[in-house]
């Protein structure tokens, strides 16, 4: 490839779903990521019907493969009793707890062999007054190109600024890989409802531990007790040091797009972790998204008005379903976390 039309900054799940889209479509397409494996030793739960995507992508049976299947989504939510839900009625089959830094090299392979060209570098684009961007810092991309695509995630380096925002809530999150008390399988998902926010745990993608995930206000700096039947689930007290401390953004930017920019995944919507769906969100919008980016290439606008259009629904919806799993949390509405997110 000589001169790439589309450069996609950003290599998780939304970067590299938009390359490959952009490739396979005939794009002359560079796929950017700076190699920092932000997700390296935290598992995360895929949707079951991210797997369709995935499986259009030609990487779904090597990602289970190395996956564990979590059939049930336990929930202490509105009391202290638990509900059981099982995936045996999901038409998609179970969710899937796997390993982040294996999902991500997975999908950056499969836009690589779609024709995308992979530059592992962490770069800057600064606008030019002719409208095309200059690529700081990627090897082979020496020239301006006339579209890029923000997939940075929730940094987003190229679109903070240039895209506006807008922000539903704030929220602050901490990991841990546990050992479970029963060391025998553990195919199920737990999510409870504490006082300061919420709790999640789950087995990670080999299954022999437990990732651990707590939920607060960006107010709240300590780290509290788990509630009961986490503790219970867990063979280590007090827990051990977090492996990952992130802060998670609700919002979603409007428009996603404009002139030569289209931003993706994370930097485009950002959904609550208790929704266990950025990755699918990712996943579903990077065919709009690359053909939007197709579109400013071509000078068709339409195709960004499309995605546009999704994005602001996918926000829509998820908002709503936000506030219904908020409002059934009774136990602690007085509490200030659940209050405030009433
Ligand atoms: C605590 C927490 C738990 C979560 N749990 C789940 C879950 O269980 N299931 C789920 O579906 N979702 C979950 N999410 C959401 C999910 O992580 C995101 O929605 C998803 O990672 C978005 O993918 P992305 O490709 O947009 O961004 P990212 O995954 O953040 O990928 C961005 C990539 O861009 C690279 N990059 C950044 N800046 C540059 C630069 N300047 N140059 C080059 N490369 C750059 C980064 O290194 C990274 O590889 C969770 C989120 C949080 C905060």
């Amino acid at each position: 490839m000589s001169r790439p039309d589309i450069v996609v900054i950003g290599g998780g799940p939304a970067g590299a779903a938009t390359a490959w889209h952009l490739a396979t479509a005939g794009a002359a397409v560079v796929l950017v990521d700076d190699g920092r494996v932000p997700w390296r030793s935290v598992g995360q739960q895929l949707s079951s019907s991210a797997l369709a995507r995935l499986r259009v992508l030609g990487v779904a049976d090597r990602l289970t493969a190395a996956s564990t299947a979590v059939h049930e989504a336990r929930s202490s939510w509105a009391g202290p009793e638990v509900d059981h839900r099982s995936s045996l009625l999901s038409p998609y089959g179970p969710p899937w707890a796997v390993d982040r830094a294996a999902l991500d090299e997975l999908l950056r392979g499969a836009a690589q062999d779609a024709g995308a060209r992979l530059v592992r570098a962490r770069v800057g684009a600064a606008a030019r007054p002719d409208g095309r961007w200059d690529v700081v810092g990627a090897d082979g991309v020496d020239r301006p190109v006339p579209v890029v695509v923000d997939a940075t995630g929730a940094a987003r380096a190229v679109s903070r600024g240039r895209l506006r925002w807008h922000a539903a809530d704030r929220l602050r999150c901490t990991v841990w890989q546990a050992r479970p008390a029963d060391p025998g399988p553990q195919p199920w998902s737990l999510v409870e409802a504490a006082p300061d926010g919420w709790w999640y745990t789950a087995p990670s993608a080999a299954g022999e531990r437990l990732t651990v995930l707590q939920v607060q206000d960006t107010a709240d700096r300590a780290v509290s007790v788990p509630p009961p039947r986490t503790t219970a689930r867990l063979a280590a007290d007090p827990l051990p040091r977090p492996v990952a401390r992130r802060a998670a953004m609700v919002g979603c930017a409007g428009p996603p797009w404009r002139s030569g920019l289209v931003a993706v995944g994370d930097a485009a919507l950002c959904v609550d972790p208790l929704s266990s769906s950025g990755i699918r969100h990712a996943l579903d919008l990077a065919a709009p998204a690359a053909a939007a980016a197709q579109g400013l290439l071509d000078g068709d606008r339409e195709p960004a008005g499309v995605y546009e259009r999704l994005v602001h629904a996918a926000f829509g919806r998820h908002l709503s379903d936000r506030q219904q799993f908020h409002a059934a949390a009774t136990r602690y509405r007085e509490a200030a976390f659940w209050s405030r997110r009433r």
